[in-house]
């Protein structure tokens, strides 16, 4: 459905942001305050979390990961798995003693979970040592949120239950100095029956392609940012919203084009929305890496019915074939789900079919849990817990093997290396990615950061390759 009325916050409402980031900047001069973001799940949690890190910075706050100094604690919330909904509340708990011991500390709570009803009446009902309760369509408020708990005792709640906006203008500040996260578009409207997102991300919303472009050209001219990974619930239908219609394939072209960048990524697809032109564009644009994340979830495509994924198993099947045959040696990664309600052993068997001829290089496996507030909790045939743990080990039996095998037929073999980082375990090994996003470790000095090398493949260890540069 395109839209028809503009869905951008506008320019006067970022402006009165700013001026709350100033007044607040203002009161913290010269007292060294300190902030701490919590993040949980996603990477569209993690880019959330950046804009508001961008924002404390530009109020005056340093982050620091010690919790004990910090004088604003942000959690920035996931509720797409419920048991790790309790254990951020049982986090949230012991921030009680912090609070007590410094009374001026700000605690906000936000995210996913604040975007659910029942969690905002459980943390107003026990968890008072909060200040600020806010949801993930009013991300670009929080300074005046900060600023209202900076001027009084009371809890302040604002979670909005539309659709919300698309933000532009926020100070980001980034985790990484090599690698940016840009969103392109906001929510989903698939309504996957196992999955919470759409009714606490709201509708697809899509960012205009001008606005992601000047993004990403700040970036690159910045000199650091080598690569940039395009973010979205269903990146494949991005620009479907807008009344100009220009779609991701004619956006990947666009970011193609802008000096600085080595790499270009995107996550996450639907295999629904994967169009032809989108592989062109794949094949096309010589910064854009060969490696396609596409979840499958099921083999079976009966169980991808009732998942309300809309393809079926051979559909999933032919178009990871059209891909492979348009963009020689495509690396897949995927999402499976085990366990789904009704889920048979013929079923499982074809979900293992899928692994065997597709041969991803990563999978991301997740035995099913019941979400509330999705039909799929609400289905009869819940699988018992014992065949779930089996159908896991036996899934991720076959998919080790294949990864060992894939990884195997690589040795001997010269890949494009962007370098990354000295290795965590050893100062005097490098490591960086492979166009096809696969991690290789090799010996050299920090001066290769942020350069791209040759680097011949020795040896594999399942989750990494090693090798040595074979040219600079
Ligand atoms: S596509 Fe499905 S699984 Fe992905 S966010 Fe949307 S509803 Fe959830």
């Amino acid at each position: 459905m395109k839209r028809d009325k503009d869905v951008k916050v506008s320019e006067k409402e970022i402006e009165i942001q700013k001026t709350y980031m100033e007044q607040i900047r203002g009161l913290n001069a010269l007292q060294n305050k300190k902030f701490v973001v919590n993040t949980f799940g996603c990477q569209m949690s993690e880019s959330d979390s950046e804009k508001i890190a961008g924002m404390l910075v530009e109020m005056g706050y340093s982050q620091t990961e010690e919790v004990d100094q910090a004088d604003v604690i942000v959690f920035n919330t996931c509720c797409v798995r419920e048991h790790a909904e309790e254990k951020i509340l049982s986090r949230l708990g012991q921030l009680k003693a912090y609070k007590q011991n410094n009374r001026d500390l700000i605690i906000a709570f936000g995210g996913c979970m604040a975007q659910q009803l029942h969690v905002v009446e459980k943390i107003k009902k026990s968890y008072r040592h909060v200040d600020i309760i806010f949801g993930t369509h009013n991300i670009h408020r929080f300074p005046e949120l900060i600023y209202c708990a900076l001027s009084s005792n009371k809890m302040i709640t604002e979670v909005l239950d539309i659709d919300g906006v698309v933000p532009e203008g926020l100070p980001v500040s980034r985790k990484d100095g090599l690698k940016a996260w840009v969103n392109i578009m906001y929510g989903c409207n698939n309504f996957c029956t196992y999955c919470i997102v759409p009714y606490v991300r709201g509708r697809e919303r899509s960012r205009e392609p001008q606005d992601i472009v000047r993004e990403i050209q700040l970036l690159a001219s910045q000199g650091c940012y080598k690569e940039i990974t395009l973010l979205g619930q269903n990146v494949n239908s991005y620009g479907l919203d807008r009344k100009d219609g220009r779609a991701f394939p004619e956006l990947l072209r666009e970011v193609n084009k802008i000096d600085g960048l080595e790499r270009i990524r995107f996550m996450t697809s639907h295999p629904k929305d994967f169009s032809d032109d989108l592989i062109k564009a794949i094949s096309e644009c010589e910064k854009v890496g060969e490696h396609v994340h596409l979840p499958f979830q099921s083999g079976s495509t009966r169980i991808l019915k009732e998942m309300n994924r809309k393809y079926t198993k051979e559909q999933y099947l032919e178009l990871a074939e059209k891909i492979r045959n348009a963009v020689p040696g495509v690396s897949f990664t995927s999402d499976i789900i085990v366990g789904f309600p009704g889920e048979t052993e013929e079923d499982f068997e074809d979900t293992l079919d899928v692994v065997r001829k597709v041969r991803f290089d990563l999978v991301y496996t997740f035995i099913y849990s019941k979400r509330t507030g999705t039909p799929a909790a609400e289905m009869q045939e819940q699988i018992d817990d014992k065949t779930k743990k089996d159908r896991f080990d036996r899934l991720l039996e076959t998919v080790y093997s294949i990864v060992q095998e894939n990884n195997e037929a690589m040795i001997g073999k010269v890949e494009e290396v962007l370098v990354e980082s000295v290795s965590k375990n050893n100062d005097e090994m490098m490591t960086g990615r492979t166009r096809t996003n696969k991690i290789v470790n090799f010996a050299g000095d920090k001066s290769l950061i942020g350069k791209l090398v040759d680097v011949r493949i020795q040896s594999q260890h399942m989750w990494y390759l090693a090798g040595e540069i074979v040219a600079n």
